[in-house]
């Protein structure tokens, strides 16, 4: 499955050099989800690691559709990480550095027993980390046990993975 998933992946994918600032080139999945085999591949792909995980984070705002597809594929809940602002009080926030400035993802602090749930955190693209970094932190935080993190394509050459160290991560393509 997951070599299916990388061609599809590395096939569909859209490439923009100098978005959203100069000196970034912005992989854009867009393709990738609205091809049907490739959404199924791709979907079937990033639940391998997520085996025994009763919910789903996706993470704002390409996260949210993959998470929902892996969701319904393992038969857990799905939880959307939100940009920060979204949800109403009260909430738990992290805050994380981009390249320039920060941003903050929040999850809701009321609602849902996070204790104990055993989460798979998914989002398109991992670039320096920060913001699945971020995401598991506050899942954590929250006292869930973050069992995997699941993303299409790795930017290597940015060192994200090292900021996630002690959880399984799985990514479909390392370009
Ligand atoms: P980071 O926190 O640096 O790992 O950035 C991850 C988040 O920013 C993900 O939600 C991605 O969707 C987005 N992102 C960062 N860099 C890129 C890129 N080169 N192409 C597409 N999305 C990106």
């Amino acid at each position: 499955a997951l070599t299916t998933a990388s061609e599809d992946v590395a096939r569909l994918t859209r490439w923009a050099d100098d978005f959203p600032e100069p000196g970034v080139r912005f992989a854009d999945l867009t393709p990738v989800f609205a091809d049907a085999k490739a959404f199924r591949d791709v979907i079937d792909a990033l639940v391998e690691v997520g085996d025994g995980a009763d919910l789903v984070a996706g993470i704002d705002a390409r996260g949210f559709l993959l998470g929902a597809g892996a969701a319904l594929a393992l038969d857990a809940g799905v939880l959307a990480v939100r940009k920060a602002g979204k949800l109403p009080p009260p909430v738990l926030t992290r805050e994380y550095q981009l390249e320039y400035g920060t941003a903050s993802l929040e999850i809701p602090a009321d609602g849902i027993e996070l204790a104990g749930r055993r989460v798979l955190v998914i989002d398109d693209v991992l670039a320096t980390g920060g913001t699945l970094a971020a995401a598991a932190d506050l899942l954590t935080t929250a006292g869930a046990e973050v069992v995997g993190i699941a993303v299409v394509l790795e930017i290597e050459s940015l060192g994200g993975r090292s900021r996630l160290a002690g959880h399984p991560v799985t990514s479909l393509l390392r370009v």
